[in-house]
């Protein structure tokens, strides 16, 4: 037998919960709604979007792939926003293929269009993960992600209080060869593509140090790091840039099965930075995926899956839950989303 055909079956017998509705009324501070996210929201009536959220006790979502053309950011803000300017929440983001064009001056008009788009409706920027390991500048060198060239960017992002929902690098087993030690291996083989091994890529520590120092230099701009702050394998990582940056915090979409794997240590990180972590999902606005997380959040459920496919597609491992206290609870789906998304400028 192949090891893909192995869907073994767990045999113990201990409580498991269905949690439909999230104890709180949830912010999603990291989700999609694009064309690459699936769903073809924008070509579907509005009441589908909001009738799933409603099921999954959802009232904000923000909707990460506003982008930076003209059009896109238009019909993310016409289509969702105009309709129901309570419920969703577009970031916009940084058109990086201009810095051939533009040069020395991408910068200035980088930070221009930040300007430009916040006046459109947008209330957020979104950097994607290719900012570290793709994006580069006019003379085809790779940029770092603490490039200083970039100080404006980040500057006026705060000076607009426009949140940066930041993705940098990714599992760290995306940066080490794929070979019969690596825990992404069968992922890695469904996703070739998502593979960074380094070299030719940047190490991944790399990538977090100039994470870390671009946080640090730029303390009046609120940073979201995306995926419990691109190094849920490693909340210490985390938790002590937290300490040294109040600036900087973390979402918690699409690393469940990260923390759920490390339960003793998430919770104490949930506890101890409570006011510092946002819930998302990344899933798009489905129930069943915020069902998981619910339950991860909110029970002591014991060794269930992560995804809502058979073999969860991370790796083979479950989780557990790690049963938070309400008034954490309460801040992570609520409170800090509120604080810090939509009280920013
Ligand atoms: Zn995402």
């Amino acid at each position: 037998m192949l090891l893909e055909n192995f869907h073994p079956q767990s045999k113990l017998i201990t409580k498991t919960t269905l949690v439909e509705k999230p104890h709180f009324p949830a912010i999603d501070a990291h989700n999609h709604l694009g064309e690459d996210f699936g769903g073809g929201w924008d070509k579907r009536p509005l009441s589908e979007l909001l009738d799933l959220l409603d099921a999954a006790g959802i009232i904000r979502y923000v909707d990460l792939d506003g982008g930076w053309g003209e059009h896109l950011l238009n019909a993310h803000l016409d289509h969702f926003k105009q309709p129901a300017p309570e419920r969703f929440m577009i970031f916009g983001g940084v058109d990086w293929s201009q810095w051939p064009e533009k040069g020395n001056a991408f910068p200035e008009w980088a930070a221009g269009r930040l300007r430009v788009q916040k006046e459109r409706g947008a209330q957020g920027l979104k950097i994607w993960k290719g900012f570290g390991l793709h994006v580069k500048d006019h003379a085809g060198k790779l940029v770092d992600v603490d490039d200083p060239r970039l100080a404006s960017i980040w500057e006026t992002a705060g000076e607009l209080g426009l949140p940066v929902m930041i993705h940098v690098a990714d599992p760290v087993a995306f940066f080490d060869p794929i070979d019969e030690t690596n825990e992404r291996w069968e992922e890695l083989g469904a996703h070739p593509d998502w593979a960074f091994t380094s070299p030719p890529f940047p190490p991944f520590l790399h990538i977090m140090d100039g994470l870390a120092n671009l946080v640090t230099r730029h303390p009046n701009t609120t940073f979201i790091g995306a995926h419990v702050g691109c190094y849920a394998e490693n909340l210490a990582w985390v938790a002590a840039l937290l300490d040294r940056c109040p600036n900087f915090f973390v979402d918690i979409s699409a690393r469940i099965g990260e923390l759920g794997r490390q339960p003793y240590t998430a919770r104490r990180f949930f506890l101890q930075y409570a006011d510092r972590i946002l819930f998302g999902s990344d899933m798009g606005p489905y129930p069943e995926a915020y069902r998981i997380i619910y339950c991860f959040l909110e029970t002591d459920d014991e060794y269930f899956n992560y995804n809502t496919t058979p073999i969860p597609m991370q790796g083979r491992w479950y989780i557990y839950g790690i049963s938070l206290p309400d008034e954490v609870l309460e801040k992570i789906y609520f409170r800090n989303a509120e604080r810090i998304l939509l009280n920013n400028g």
